[in-house]
């Protein structure tokens, strides 16, 4: 048997890793963890057992401690706990968190020479020095569930030395043909509604507004060591290309599949080893065309903003993210219409006097200083 903790575990990715650890029978499930979803976790914690969940939400966690009729399950509350589900004597650590609330969970997992797969790209983009230099330290294998960087991840096995670069594929997100007036008016359900992945509500908007491509290229520089001018992105509405690496010699090598986070989920707990899996089958001929197009930075500003924050280093991109991960709930709650993200994210940035070399407190200072930025922004502006 192997045993895993699954920070996240009522999310979307979190449940789709149990479909999978459903299916492949030998994995004994540790602990758990959730924001506030007490009455999936508590379904949950009866099928899987756990020796401990952890809940965030104070309130949430004395509601199930009180409901919970099996002995078996110990109720830890608060996130620092995040941090001891992460750290657990465990084969893998699967963090699904979602937002910078991820960074400190998956430095404990590292810190405790845990393997870590990572769906969270949070904690990649907002602290990638000082988790990539821990589990390198560690010699702690980080393997990303992100379908993108999964997909890049299988195709430098052998060619690692040979990578001239990366293409990241984005699906464009549902306004990929909208022009800047209809982005203007685009509704929170308009954007909701993802043409070929179910995910999350944060990474729905991110990828609305292409600043998940953003954090995608700054959690592939962290994850293959690559220079940013080797990471290129390009439109792909049909989401079956999950990315591709030129190699020296200009061959390019694709990983295609059906859009399903089950079989990245898959090859990270069953790495290196491949098994049969949940995932649909591609059928290529059911496809009428592959489609690649150029971001339009003009149109969607997030991913230029992205790459500049990213090149500029330090505690730029922990300033993005959070600004952005603001930006996110503002929208959702109807607060700021689409388009305003983007310039709530350029506006914090710019007011921002970068940290070179940050240690986790500048990093943690800086997601701070940056809400209250952003925050403040909004309410100057709305
Ligand atoms: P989700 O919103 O469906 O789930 C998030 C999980 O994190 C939930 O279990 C929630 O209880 C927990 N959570 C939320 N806020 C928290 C906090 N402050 N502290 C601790 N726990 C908290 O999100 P998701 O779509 O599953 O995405 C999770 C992560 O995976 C994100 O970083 C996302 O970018 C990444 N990801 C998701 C997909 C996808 O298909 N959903 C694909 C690639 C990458
Ligand atoms: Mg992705």
């Amino acid at each position: 048997m192997k045993n895993i903790s699954i920070l996240g575990s009522t999310g979307s990715i979190g449940c789709q890793t149990l479909e999978v650890i459903d299916s492949l029978k030998n994995w004994q499930v540790k602990a758990l963890t959730a924001y506030k979803n007490i009455d999936l976790l508590e379904k949950q914690i009866k099928k899987y057992q756990p020796e401990f969940v952890v809940v965030v939400d104070a309130e949430a966690a004395a509601d199930l401690r009180s409901k919970l009729k099996t002995k078996k399950t110990e109720v830890l509350i608060g996130k620092e706990n995040l941090k001891i589900a992460a750290s657990e004597d465990v084969d893998i650590v699967l963090n699904a968190i979602v937002g910078f609330a991820g960074l400190e969970p998956s430095l404990a997992a590292a810190e405790a020479a845990n393997d870590i797969a990572l769906a969270n790209k949070e904690s990649l983009v907002s602290g990638g020095s000082i988790l990539t230099d821990l589990v390198n330290k560690k010699g702690v294998s980080l393997l990303p569930v992100d379908s993108e960087h999964n997909a890049i991840f299988q195709l430098l096995k052998s060619h690692e030395k040979e990578l001239d670069e990366i293409l990241l594929t984005a699906s464009g997100g549902p306004f990929f043909s909208y022009s800047k007036d209809e982005l203007a008016k685009v509704s929170v359900a308009d954007a909701l509604n993802h043409p070929n992945w179910e995910m999350g509500s944060k990474i729905t908007i991110d990828s609305a507004s292409l600043m998940n491509k953003g954090l995608e290229v700054i959690e592939a520089h962290w994850l293959f060591d690559c220079d940013y001018d080797d990471i290129k992105v390009l439109v792909h509405p049909q989401s079956i290309v999950h990315s591709m690496i030129r190699l020296i010699d200009g061959t390019v090598l694709a990983e295609m599949g059906s859009a399903d986070m089950r079989m990245p989920i898959q090859y990270c707990l069953t790495y290196p080893e491949r098994i049969e899996s949940l995932g649909s089958k591609l059928e290529l001929d059911q496809i009428a065309a592959l489609e690649f197009f150029q971001a339009d930075t003009e149109k969607f500003p997030n991913l230029k903003y992205a790459y500049t924050a990213g090149k500029a280093g330090g505690t730029y991109p922990a300033v993005l993210n959070a600004a952005n991960e603001i930006a996110v709930y503002s929208f959702l709650k109807g607060e700021i219409p689409f388009l305003a993200m983007s310039r709530v994210v350029a506006s914090v940035l710019d007011q921002h006097q970068n940290i070179l070399d940050p240690n986790l407190e500048d990093i943690l200072n800086s997601d701070q200083e940056a809400r209250r930025l952003a925050l403040e922004v909004i309410k100057e502006w709305f």
